[in-house]
């Protein structure tokens, strides 16, 4: 038995214990509450703590759940079970469309907007007749099946507590697949994920709803446990207190959603009792407490009390099960000396800045083109117009005889370009392994719920096979279960290779990969360069190191303040007084 799996069953072993064992009803109560919260701060590590999209609006979400439930079982009279079903239902078109409509926001207009979505639907339920107005919906049903009673005590507690199990275990899952790496990508900035193939807004778009589910079955749960709904549980404080509770508990850990709110829970108790007593007139003190302790966590402990525990748990290695999985299939390659890419008089305008300045160059399949020229002299440009990254000005590409311009990076990515940037981006709490497996997105088709139910190993173990190939591939045979966050600048370039070859790439653009990386690194490079190349590959190369450029390349383009200097073979380039006088005279 695996140290995770003892860890479950102890769980599971002590809500069944707590259930059977005369412990008070006082404190099953506390447990129910802490439970039913814990579902909703569960839904705001997903979405806050691993996605990076924080929301004040998550109270809101639960408040539609109960309210929903509340009002059908009372005025409709159909059944909780139905009930649930419809909550979630409405929940989720809301999350759609609110998210739909404002996760294209940044910075701070996201949270604005969740604080304004959060505050409106407050006084929605505040001030419609219907819903009961600020005195909210009283005798609401509470929970039965088959006239098995499971309102009360400790079979909500056990009922309760198996939700908050399976939802923990469900995001665990999720969290550690294709989707999840997806997700987990979204912190880093769209420009990444996107050219992984990655639609970044759907995925936003999905953890809203995922974590508004989850509050809605919170909210459920809370109207039948509470038999009456009002609209101060669901209000912009509220909200606040569930994104306390996440970064108290560990915003970035699925465990921080119980402990987050067990710790909030168990200390307003306490401090409620406490805190009258000391100042002598009673009130909501334990607020100004609960501030004063957000402030120290975010200085002190910035990932929560959680990941103190998470750094004394023991982390061995994925298990590495995926030898015999198939293989994933290939793309068709193009034919040998067939034009792969073809940019005509491309352009690229910063205002008055003119950082591409019309620039025509073409690769053939198999060749390495270089694409040299001082700082500033628009490579990076050219790649980010290439990767769809920026827009062309004017100009066209096409790619396999098909024009690619204007589209968005992950439709290019689609069709065969991958790259590398000339600043890492990578995902550091992630290991080398999984990294690289983000590169295959395109590769496989496995979405959230296969995932959350774990019907995705097999596709999984493809995908781990494909990773490690690539890897192996680069040399990086040695750093598969590595935190990328550990690796030195060269590893962490060829982590980027490996990335970029998983994707099965018909052509394959490298953003200064050799800068950085020590002699024997360069050399390792070079061979692995002359080896994909040799393989069909094709790969436009964009590098400092001049060695390495006239070892490797077929042909090199020369730039200079935006516009192509000169083309040729690397003798030719050699031999041209232009480029000495232009390029390497400043640089050596
Ligand atoms: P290189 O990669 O050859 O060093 P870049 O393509 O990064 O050069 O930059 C070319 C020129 O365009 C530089 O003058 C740079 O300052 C400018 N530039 C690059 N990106 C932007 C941007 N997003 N906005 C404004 N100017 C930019
Ligand atoms: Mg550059």
């Amino acid at each position: 038995m695996s140290l995770r799996q003892i860890g479950w069953l102890g769980l599971i072993t002590s809500i069944l214990l707590i259930a059977v064992l005369p412990v008070p009803e006082f404190w099953i109560t506390q447990l129910n509450y802490i439970g039913i919260s814990s579902l909703a701060v569960l839904g705001l590590i997903l979405l806050t703590g691993v996605g990076g999209l924080t929301s004040f609006g998550q109270a809101a979400f639960v408040g539609i759940g109960a309210y929903t439930s509340a009002y059908l079982t009372v005025h409709a009279g159909l059944s909780p079970w139905l009930t649930l079903f419809v909550g979630l239902a409405l929940t989720g078109v809301c999350a759609v469309v609110l998210g739909w409509i404002t996760l294209r926001m940044s910075g701070h207009y996201l949270p604005l907007a969740t604080l304004a979505w959060g505050l409106s639907l407050y006084y929605i339920m505040g001030n419609l007749e219907a819903l009961g107005k600020y005195d909210g919906i009283l005798d609401v049903t509470g929970l039965s099946l088959f006239g098995w009673d499971l309102g009360h005590g400790r079979v909500f507690f056990v009922m309760t507590w198996a939700l908050v199990l399976l939802g923990t275990l469900a995001m665990i899952h999720l969290l550690d697949s294709r989707v999840g790496r997806a997700i987990r990508s979204l912190k880093t900035g769209s420009q990444m994920a996107e050219s992984m193939g990655i639609d970044t807004l759907r995925f936003k778009i999905g953890i809203f709803l995922i974590s508004a589910l989850l509050a809605s079955v919170s909210g459920w749960l809370y109207a039948h446990f509470q038999r009456a709904v009002n609209p101060s549980p669901f209000g912009v404080h509220v909200g606040i207190e569930y994104l306390f509770m996440a970064v108290l508990g560990g915003a970035g850990h699925v465990w921080g959603a119980i402990t987050g709110v067990t710790i909030t829970k168990l200390l307003a108790d306490q401090l409620q009792v406490l805190l009258p007593k000391l100042i002598g007139t009673s009130g909501s003190y334990e607020i100004i407490v609960f501030g004063v302790l957000l402030v120290l966590t975010l200085k002190y402990a910035p990932e929560g009390i959680w990941a103190f525990v998470d750094r004394k748990l023991p982390k061995p290695p994925r298990k590495v099960d995926w030898q015999n999985a198939s293989a994933l299939p290939h793309r068709s390659k193009p034919a040998p000396g067939e034009v792969v890419l073809q940019a005509t008089d491309i352009r690229k305008e910063f205002g008055g800045l003119v950082a591409v300045n019309n620039i025509n160059f073409a690769v053939q399949s198999g060749q390495i083109v270089g694409l040299i020229g001082p700082n500033g002299a628009g490579k990076s440009t050219t790649f980010n117009l290439i990767t769809g990254v920026l827009g062309l000005t004017s100009g066209s590409i096409t790619f396999r005889g098909e024009d690619i311009s204007g589209l968005a990076s992950r439709e290019i990515a689609k069709r065969g370009i991958s790259r590398t940037f000339q600043h890492v981006k990578m995902i550091a709490d992630m290991t080398v392994l999984e990294n690289v497996a983000l590169g295959a997105h395109l590769r496989g088709n496995r979405g959230a719920v296969s995932a959350m139910l774990h019907l995705d190993r097999t596709e999984e173990q493809s995908l781990f096979r494909e990773a490690e190939f690539q890897l192996r591939r680069v040399g990086m045979g040695e750093y598969l279960h590595e935190l990328a966050g550990n690796l030195a600048m060269g590893p962490q370039r060829l982590l980027e290779i490996a990335r970029a070859l998983c994707n099965d790439p018909a052509l394959l653009l490298l953003d200064e990969p050799a800068a950085g990386l020590r002699h024997k690194e360069k050399q390792a490079l070079a061979d692995v360069l002359r080896q994909l190349k040799s393989e069909g590959l094709s790969i436009l190369l964009v590098e400092h190191d001049m060695d390495l450029v006239m070892q490797v390349t077929d042909r090199i383009v020369v730039m200079e303040f935006g516009t192509r200097l000169i083309e040729g073979t690397p003798e030719e380039i050699q031999a041209s007084p232009e480029v000495r006088a232009a390029y390497l005279g400043t640089e050596h």
